[in-house]
């Protein structure tokens, strides 16, 4: 079986490009480290950006060593250890799973942050891939269920058995706190790059727009198109992230269905949510990935405070309107099948 297939970190490309002193005169600072498995590049402007993206970063790594699942002093590898035991944890511990577990509940459970000993059998954490057999899945799928979490203050239970992950929303909800960490410093513009989930405060020094690639899900090169934005986030989930190929020549991807115990193929190659909030985007690029079209769409018309770009296996684009015309294609897609998603079904 061939070895897995690095993640290819930048999801989204910068069209930045400036260093230094800006145009408008406004300092510049920049920091990039590695942590919680991906690339880190925080750009600030203004003058405490400097101390501001230190203290963002100290900030990132005493995340990391909370809700690392491999570290034996984390705060998750605790509850996963615990044999059903109660576990005192940190506020930030305490918060991001009562966030998982309500966007667990809102998505069906599509999103489902007690998936750990799934994803353990397809050897996603260790990078020795296999695929298991139906049986192992349905066992391992009896200590799977978010309903089953319970939290009681900073008392948190996990019933013997089952996994927590922080995966799919740790990283967003990071970016939210990095984010309050520049703003409280006085940071008015700013780009975080947080391994492909993006997080703008305003906009560029001289005002305009920050311009994000959009990554063409089908070529670790490309991208399909520019997205302009202000004070937002935008997180890709996509198979093409992290996968492997069986010795069946499928590719498997790391985004589990917690319905089947299966990587999801829903006949999406990515999603791309646009919101306020990072741990929104980053709880809904992976469990709308997992819905595939037409439940995202429904999704989205019933919650809609995000919007969405999806693109499909077989290479349309689906954009809702509320970001369209902050959308233009590249110039090697121009013909691209573009479908915008009204409120409406049907439009
Ligand atoms: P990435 O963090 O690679 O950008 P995602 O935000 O989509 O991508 O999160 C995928 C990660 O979430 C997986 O690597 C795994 O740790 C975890 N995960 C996989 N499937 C699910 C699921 N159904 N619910 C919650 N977490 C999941
Ligand atoms: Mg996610």
């Amino acid at each position: 079986m061939k070895k897995i297939v690095p993640a290819i970190c930048i999801l989204v490309l910068f069209l930045t490009g400036c260093a230094g002193v800006g145009k408008t005169g406004t300092k510049e600072f920049k920091t990039s480290f590695f942590a919680m498995d991906t690339y880190i590049s925080l750009t600030a402007y203004g003058e405490n950006g400097d101390t501001a993206l230190e203290d963002a970063q100290s900030k990132m790594e005493e995340l990391e060593a909370l809700w690392s699942t491999t570290d034996e002093n984390s705060e998750i590898y605790s509850l996963n250890s615990s044999g059903g035991e109660a576990v005192t944890v940190s506020n930030e511990t305490r918060d991001l799973l009562e966030f998982a577990l309500s966007m667990a509940d809102e998505t069906d459970g599509a999103l489902d942050p007690t998936i750990y000993s799934v994803l353990l059998a397809w050897g996603f954490t260790t990078g020795e891939n296999r695929i298991p057999e139906e049986n192992e899945l349905q066992a391992l799928l009896q200590d799977v269920g978010y309903e089953r979490v319970k939290i009681e203050g900073n008392e948190v239970t996990v019933p013997e058995g089952m996994k927590l992950d922080m995966g799919a929303v740790g990283k967003g909800y990071t970016g939210d706190v990095l984010t309050g960490i520049l703003k409280e410093a006085g940071v008015t513009s700013a780009l975080l790059d947080l391994g492909g989930n993006v997080q703008v405060i305003g906009t560029k020094p001289d005002g305009s727009r920050w311009r994000l690639g959009l990554r063409n899900p089908f070529d670790a090169e490309g991208y399909l198109g520019v997205l302009e934005i202000a004070d937002a986030a935008v997180v890709t989930s996509g198979s093409y992230e992290r996968y492997f190929i069986g010795d069946d020549g499928k590719r498997y991807g790391h985004i589990i269905d917690p319905a089947t115990g299966y990587p999801a193929e829903s006949g999406l190659a990515s999603v791309t949510i646009v919101a306020k909030e990072g741990k929104l985007c980053d709880a809904l690029s992976t469990s709308l990935f997992i819905m595939g079209r037409e439940k995202a769409e429904g999704y989205w018309r019933e919650h809609g405070d995000f919007e969405m770009i999806l693109i499909t296996d077989e290479g349309e684009l689906y954009i809702t309107e509320g970001i369209s015309d902050a959308f233009s294609l590249s110039g090697g897609f121009g013909n691209m099948e573009v479908h915008v998603v009204g409120k409406e079904k049907g439009e």
